[in-house]
C-alpha cells in the first residue's frame, strides 16, 4: 500500500519514516543501591536483588522529542521512540495510543467535571499489558532471546504470547488453574505453551523458576527484566499529551505488580526534564482488592515494603498479586506524590464496572471498575475536591472475566 495507509505506518511504526528517531538509551540503574548496568547486555535484577530502570540521554532527547510537535509520528507508544529502549524497528502491534475519554455523565453523578477514562481496552490483547510486553519483547529479540517465559494471572500472558508469535520466538507461560478461561483460549491461539499451576502467581513464579534451572529462557516476569516498566510509563506521556500539557490532579491506579503506577511516576521526571510539564505532580492513589491489599496495609503501617499477603483472593486476577518486587518503589511513588492506597471489596468493583458500562459505554475489567469505587470513596471522605482533574485507568476489556458469584 502507499502513502498514509502503508501497513506498517499503520501498525505504529516505520523504520523509513524519518521521524522516527532513535533511542536515547544510556544506562540502567539500580533502583536501590549505586550500580550501573549496560543496556546492550542481558541484565535482569542487580546483584543486590532490586529491579533496574532504564536512563536516557534526555537533553540530547529533547532536541527531537517535543510536546506539541509529534504529529507527523506513529499515534502508538513508539512516538516516544528517543525515551524506549530497543536498537532497531520495535515488535509492534500498534499498541498504546488509547483514548483519554472525558467521562462526562460518570462525573456528572459524582460532582466532578473532569473526570476522565485512560481506556486501555482498545489495546491489542485487550489490556495495558501489551505495552510493557511490546517493549519488553523488542529487547529481548535484539539481545537473541531463544524462549520467553513469565508467569501470568492472564493479561500479561496473553500480552506475551502475541509478542511472542509476532517476533517468531517461543512463549512458555505458567498460569494458577482458576485463571479464567479465555486467557487460556488466547494463549493457545498464540501459540504459546502454557503450564497450569494449583496455586496464585507466586507459584507459578516459583514454577517457572525450577523449570528455568540455568536460566535460559528470557523471563519477562515483572520487574525482573527493566523494559515492562518502559512500556507501561507512556501512558503518563500520553495524558499530558492528550491534556495538552496539562499533569491531572489525582491519578488513580489498580496496582497488582506496579509496573505502570512506577513507571508513570518516572515518566513525569523525565517529562520534567525534556521541557514537557513543570514541577506539578499528580497524587498517586494505589487501589488494590480488599482479598488482596498488601501495598495498602504497607502504606498504612508507614512501612518501607510490603510483607505478603497470606490467603489472598478477588475475581480481579490482576490485583492477585500476594507480594510485589517492586513494593518499595511503589510506596515511595505513592507517597512522594502526596497520594494515598485504599482497597475496595469485590462486589464494590463489580457495581462499579456496572456503572461504567451503562453512564460510559466502557466494559471494564474488574481492575478498572475498582479505580471508580476507590473514587467514590475518596469523595466521600472529602480526600478529592470536585473542581479536581481526575484519571482513572480502565486497564483492561472485561470481556475476559465471569463475574463474581
Ligand atoms: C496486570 C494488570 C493490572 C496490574 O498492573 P500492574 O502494573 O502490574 O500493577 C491491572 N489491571 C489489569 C487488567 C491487569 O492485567
Amino acid at each position: 500500500m502507499t502513502g498514509a495507509f502503508r501497513e506498517s505506518s499503520a501498525l505504529g511504526y516505520d523504520s523509513r519514516d524519518p521521524m522516527s528517531a532513535a533511542s536515547t538509551i544510556d544506562t540502567l540503574r539500580c533502583s536501590r543501591c549505586a550500580l550501573t548496568y549496560d543496556p546492550r547486555a542481558l541484565a535482569f535484577l542487580c546483584t543486590c536483588g532490586a529491579p533496574l530502570l532504564a536512563s536516557y540521554r534526555l537533553d540530547e532527547a529533547a532536541r527531537t522529542l517535543k510536546r506539541g510537535a509529534l504529529g507527523g509520528r506513529t499515534s502508538s507508544m513508539w512516538r516516544y521512540r528517543e525515551v524506549m529502549p530497543g536498537r532497531g524497528e520495535p515488535v509492534t502491534l500498534g499498541e498504546g495510543g488509547t483514548p483519554l475519554r472525558h467521562a462526562r455523565r460518570l462525573g456528572a453523578a459524582l460532582g466532578l467535571d473532569a473526570l476522565y477514562v485512560k481506556d486501555e481496552s482498545a489495546n491489542p490483547t485487550g489490556s495495558f499489558k501489551a505495552r510493557g510486553l511490546a517493549a519488553a519483547v523488542t529487547v529481548a529479540r535484539d539481545l537473541g532471546a531463544s524462549r520467553l517465559a513469565a508467569p501470568s494471572a492472564g493479561n500479561a500472558g496473553s500480552a506475551l504470547a502475541a509478542y511472542g508469535a509476532l517476533a517468531g520466538i517461543p512463549v512458555s507461560l505458567f498460569l494458577p488453574a482458576h485463571t479464567p478461561a479465555p486467557f487460556f483460549e488466547e494463549a493457545e491461539v498464540y501459540g504459546a505453551q502454557v503450564t497450569k499451576i494449583e496455586g496464585t502467581i507466586a507459584d507459578c513464579g516459583r514454577a517457572l523458576a525450577a523449570a528455568n534451572p540455568e536460566g535460559a529462557w528470557y523471563d519477562v516476569s515483572t520487574l525482573k527484566e527493566p523494559y515492562r516498566i518502559e512500556g507501561k510509563k507512556t501512558m503518563a506521556y500520553e495524558i499530558v499529551e492528550q491534556m495538552d500539557g496539562a499533569v491531572p490532579d489525582v491519578m488513580i491506579y489498580p496496582t497488582g505488580g506496579g509496573t505502570g503506577l512506577i513507571g508513570m511516576w518516572k515518566a513525569f521526571a523525565e517529562m520534567e526534564s525534556l521541557g514537557w510539564i513543570g514541577a506539578k505532580r499528580p497524587r498517586m492513589v494505589s487501589v488494590q482488592a480488599a482479598g488482596c491489599a498488601p501495598i495498602v496495609r504497607a502504606l498504612e503501617a508507614g512501612a518501607a515494603i510490603a510483607e505478603p499477603w497470606k490467603g489472598a483472593t478477588t475475581y480481579a486476577s490482576g490485583l492477585l498479586v500476594p507480594s510485589a518486587r517492586g513494593d518499595f518503589l511503589i510506596l515511595k511513588a505513592v507517597r512522594e506524590s502526596g497520594g494515598t492506597a485504599l482497597a475496595v471489596t469485590d462486589e464494590a468493583m463489580r457495581a462499579a464496572v456496572l456503572e461504567m458500562g451503562r453512564l460510559e459505554a466502557i466494559h471494564a475489567a474488574p481492575e478498572g471498575g475498582s479505580t471508580l469505587a476507590a473514587l467514590r470513596a475518596l469523595l466521600g471522605a472529602g480526600k478529592i475536591a470536585p473542581s479536581e482533574t481526575v484519571v482513572l485507568f480502565n486497564t483492561g476489556t472485561g470481556l475476559k472475566y465471569s463475574a463474581p458469584a
